[in-house]
């Protein structure tokens, strides 16, 4: 195969010398790889929650006569359902944003509002924990792209921003034009994460903490869809973290132009 390269290196072993052929992979072979880990890493994650249900099921039955043993193993199996209804709901978006590199329908969007309402699906979840959701100030910041999926991705933000936090702490959300970029931040006094785990984080199924994680029902997959979702829009993502002391996560998306303003003083959009 014309593709294929090696590297050729002589080493030594003991006494002997060896020849080492290094094969250089390449991208296809790349491509198919990761594409062959992500399906093993699904099956690993679907395995945990299915065996639980079943154990639990199992456990359920033979706990018949114990009431308190009933709910308690009844409020499991409800946990571990939801949890692999969101697994199954994370995959399935995520290999839909895989599969398409650009936007069908790209749609003129109003950021504050895709922020407002990222935020509303955060605060029962936020004021159990009496966290504060605190949104800046309005930029009148507008960008092309998919509602639905820039609210997920603002969400997902958000929500780790809350999970990750103590009780009583703040998130701040802010919203700012910079040139022609539309910078969205996520604040939080949280955990933080380590400067190690730090690249590995948008990673599809990676979880710095795998027990605290499972504990909040996390899934390892919501920052890689943060990710996808910020890429097809032609933007990125960074983030700023110390442990302890919290993280920022930053998301950069070119700014749609303003719309012409007509002679009735009504504007058009372009
Ligand atoms: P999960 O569903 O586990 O939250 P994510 O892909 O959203 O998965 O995040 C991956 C991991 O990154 C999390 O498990 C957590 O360890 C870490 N992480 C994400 N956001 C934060 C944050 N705001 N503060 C601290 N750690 C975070």
């Amino acid at each position: 195969d014309a593709s294929l390269h090696y590297r050729v290196r002589l080493a030594r072993l003991g006494t002997r010398y060896v020849l080492i052929l290094a094969e250089d992979r390449t991208e296809s072979f790349r491509l198919d790889e990761v594409r062959r880990d992500f399906v093993a890493n699904i099956s690993h994650e679907l395995k945990t929650p299915i065996a639980s249900v079943g154990l639990l099921a199992e456990a359920l039955d033979q706990a018949a006569d114990e009431p308190a043993q009933v709910r308690r193993f009844a409020n499991r199996l409800t946990t571990e359902s939801a949890r692999l209804g969101r697994l199954t709901q994370e995959i399935i978006e995520l290999s839909r944003l895989q599969a398409k590199d650009a936007l069908a329908t790209p749609e003129r969007l109003n950021v504050d509002e895709v922020v407002a309402a990222a935020v509303d699906q955060s605060r029962v979840v936020a004021e159990a924990e009496n966290i504060t959701i605190a949104v800046g100030k309005k930029s009148g910041a507008f960008v092309y792209g998919d509602e639905k999926l820039l609210i997920v991705a603002v969400h997902n933000l958000v929500s780790n921003a809350v999970n990750y936090s103590q009780p009583g702490s703040r998130v701040g959300i802010g919203v700012r034009r910079q040139k022609n970029v539309v910078e969205i931040t996520v604040t939080d006094q949280g955990i933080g994460i380590a400067e190690s785990d730090i690249d590995r984080v948008f990673e599809r199924f990676f979880r710095v903490d795998q027990a605290r994680s499972r504990h909040t029902g996390g899934t390892g997959l919501g920052l890689s869809i943060v990710k996808h979702v910020v890429q097809n829009h032609g933007g990125d993502i960074r983030v700023w973290s110390q442990p302890g002391r919290g993280s920022t996560f930053t998301i950069r998306l070119p700014e749609a132009a303003k719309p012409e303003v007509n002679q009735g003083g009504a504007s058009v959009p372009h």
